[in-house]
């Protein structure tokens, strides 16, 4: 996609500061207008990811390069130094991101919010939203709205759709609902996505004309995350929708950090008790089987003794690559800590998840580090490795496959230890 930017000022030394101030913020391609004899040949060339537009130019006064770069489908954030109220919203009934004041041309800390805004925007390009509305006009206005902050947006006209939608398109981010609505209230959809989905992982934004205080509550208490009264500006709904899913992303940064290994990425050990516990019961009834295999690094401490704990560092990533691209997507691997991993294998049998296991070891036995031209590190692992008994819990099987590897070192190292059926 386009990440071309546009700026049209007439002022050329605020032109040229945001340009820079762009450029090296972004790392992308700034285009300068200073009129709109030129911004139109800009425009004439192809679309932007984002124009930034001043109202007032020498040859176009009126605003004419906002509709000129609107009707070339263009995103169109306004830059202006009118704080006229009545002027503002005649601006922002067109359809527009947003109205930036440059309050005093001589500071640029408007230069700041126009940057996290575009942040903003950059981001949105990966989020769903899914808007419910029985109105027809209401609802193709939100949709415009949306994705003219670059969500993907998806639209249906009752609660009952949005669940169907829901079940098909699982990674939407953010459901926009209004109240009354034929077939399933906005209400009743809150509760129902609540007993799929937290807070956490899909964001509930509820609008209603209802003046009643008590739905807003009930909104709120039945679980959605914000709630706004109709009629709405363009400028509140934006802002909530925003702040809705920066608020999500956040968590999912958090839950990030709390899951996974800082080094490599993997799933930590806290992650994999959690997750593999429920895998576990899951599978208890269906009669589906998975290994469970303890990995370590042979004499690892050499590794770092010799070439130092850069390269040690390096040498975990290596292999926690390794076992990742030799493993299923689904399949858990996890870093328990140090030198030591830990692997799941799901929905497999003995055969399978030996010759999977012992594929690994030879993978990492051929594989070569080369930290320099010098310089290239070998090493190798030692496995041990249960088919896991439904019978007994996940702790008794790690700890078998720790008492497993703990005889694959004794037994010369650099070998899987699998338990004799
Ligand atoms: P064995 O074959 O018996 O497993 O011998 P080993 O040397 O691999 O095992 P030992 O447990 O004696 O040493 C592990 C070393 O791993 C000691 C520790 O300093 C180092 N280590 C642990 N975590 C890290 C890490 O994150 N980075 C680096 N570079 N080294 C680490
Ligand atoms: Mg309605
Ligand atoms: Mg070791």
């Amino acid at each position: 996609m386009n990440k071309k930017i546009l700026i049209v000022e007439d002022n050329k030394t605020l032109a040229n500061i945001t340009a820079k101030k762009l450029q090296t913020f972004f790392n992308i391609e700034v285009d300068v207008a200073y009129s709109f004899q030129e911004a139109k040949l800009f425009l004439s060339h192809g679309k932007y990811f984002i124009t930034l537009l001043d109202i007032v130019l020498p040859d176009a006064p009126n605003g004419e390069v906002i509709d000129y770069a609107i009707a070339k489908k263009n995103h169109v954030i306004v830059v202006s130094g009118n704080i006229d109220k009545e002027f503002r919203r005649s601006i922002l009934k067109k359809n527009i991101i947003d109205y930036v004041n440059k309050d005093n041309p001589n500071d640029i800390k408007y230069l700041d919010y126009t940057i996290q805004t575009i942040q903003r925007l950059y981001k949105n390009r990966t989020h769903k939203v899914l808007v419910v509305d029985d109105s027809m006009v209401f609802r193709k206005q939100m949709q415009n709205m949306l994705e003219n902050l670059f969500f993907e947006v998806t639209a249906v006209s009752h609660g009952e759709e949005a669940l169907g939608m829901l079940s098909v398109k699982p990674d939407i981010s953010l459901v926009i609902t209004d109240y009354n609505m034929p077939v399933m209230d906005g209400l009743e959809l809150t509760l129902k996505i609540r007993e799929t989905y937290t807070k956490d992982e899909l964001c509930i934004l509820a609008l209603s004309g209802n003046s009643d205080d008590e739905v807003s509550a009930l909104f709120l208490k039945h679980g959605a995350n914000d709630y706004i009264g109709k009629p709405f500006s363009k400028e509140e709904f934006s802002c909530r929708v925003n702040n809705s899913i920066e608020a999500l992303e956040n968590i999912q940064k958090i839950t990030q950090y709390a899951n996974r290994d800082y080094l490599t990425g993997l799933y930590n050990r806290r992650y994999f008790y959690q997750s593999v516990s429920e895998y576990i019961e899951q599978i208890q009834d269906n009669g589906e089987q998975c290994a469970i295999a303890m990995i370590d690094i042979d004499h690892f401490k050499k590794v770092n003794d010799t070439y130092g704990h850069d390269v040690g560092d390096k040498v975990i990533v290596s292999l926690s690559d390794i076992l990742r691209s030799g493993t299923n997507p689904n399949d858990v691997v996890a870093r328990f800590g140090g030198e030591e991993f830990c692997i799941v294998l799901k929905n497999i049998d003995r055969n399978s998840s030996r010759e999977i296991l012992e594929r690994l070891r030879e993978s990492v036995e051929s594989f070569t580090l080369e930290i320099d031209e010098q310089t290239i590190v070998k090493f190798t692992i030692s496995l041990g490795a249960v088919l896991h008994d439904p019978a007994e819990t996940l702790d008794d099987s790690v700890n078998a496959s720790d008492m497993l590897l703990y005889k694959a070192k004794n037994s010369g190292r650099n070998r899987l230890v699998f338990q004799e059926s």
